[in-house]
């Protein structure tokens, strides 16, 4: 059995990828002054799309270590919900409660300043937090500079250490998408990143239906599920609500990771 430790995996080495990079683009170098651009070329695309890719894909391990699933066969699955706190917080604990479910609260901090009631609440019936920036730049994150996204990082880490009483040990990048840059910023907090395994795009998609059968088709022990709050279709809850049933219905306990017995 695995130690609870092993699931928490700060980035140890955050800026190893520079030196790789640094490498790869003296190779290009050499082979175009060797052979000559017909080589060099597509050397130096394919170099640089191996950024853009590892960036862009939500579970990429290129430039700092995430976790995706949790390990083990137990029928649990880690529930998470993005974006809050919001006015969906309250029904959505209620929610919980009734279910008997925890879930990890990924919270941006300037909605927990504005709402430090409803943090202090998620925390005080037992469910997990984690960083999710500190105000969403939806469009721009994934393009954030080194200094701009250790802001990013840093505010929301003192904002929910404020809010919550104890900062966060997780993280997840907006939409998803982490650049090299994000690495050195957990680095300096011990952040774990943290992706999923199981969403239904509940963000823009109002109809739970649709969200249940697209996270039921992802569904498997050790599942992480991607929820959200707040979404301008308000819907929401009524979403989480028909998930928690059919977790119930399949047997499906939602636990949170630093519990000991996840892995039972
Ligand atoms: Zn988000």
């Amino acid at each position: 059995m695995r130690s609870e430790a092993s699931l928490h995996r700060p980035p140890r080495r955050p800026w190893a990828w520079l030196w790789v990079f640094a490498a790869s683009q003296g190779l290009v170098v050499a082979v175009w002054w060797a052979i000559g651009w017909r080589w060099g070329l597509p050397l130096l695309l394919a170099s640089h799309l191996a950024v853009v890719w590892g960036t862009l894909r939500p579970g990429s391990r290129l430039f700092s270590p995430v976790l995706s699933r949790l390990p083990g066969g137990a029928r649990t699955v880690w529930l998470t919900i993005d974006d809050g706190p919001s006015a969906d917080t309250g029904a959505i604990l209620d929610l919980l409660d009734a279910h008997g479910a925890k879930a990890t609260f990924f919270l941006v901090g300037a909605r927990a300043l504005a709402r430090p009631d409803a943090v202090r609440e998620i925390v005080r019936r037992g469910h997990g937090i984690g960083n999710h920036s500190f105000d969403h730049p939806s469009a721009w994150f994934w393009a954030l500079p080194p200094a701009a996204m250790r802001a990013q990082v840093d505010r929301a880490q003192a904002a929910l250490a404020t809010t919550a009483g104890a900062p966060p040990r997780w993280f997840r990048a907006v939409v998803g998408m982490a650049n090299p840059f994000v690495g050195p910023a957990l680095a300096r907090h011990g952040l774990t990143r943290v992706a999923w395994s199981a969403r239904g795009f509940d963000a823009v998609e109002p109809d739970p239906d649709r969200v249940l059968a697209r996270i039921e088709r992802q569904l498997r022990p050790g599942a992480i599920v991607l929820l959200h709050e707040g979404a301008r279709h308000g819907r929401n809850p009524e979403t989480l609500a028909r998930v928690l049933q059919r977790l119930d219905a399949l047997d499906y306990r939602a636990v949170l990771p630093d519990e000991p017995d996840v892995r039972a």
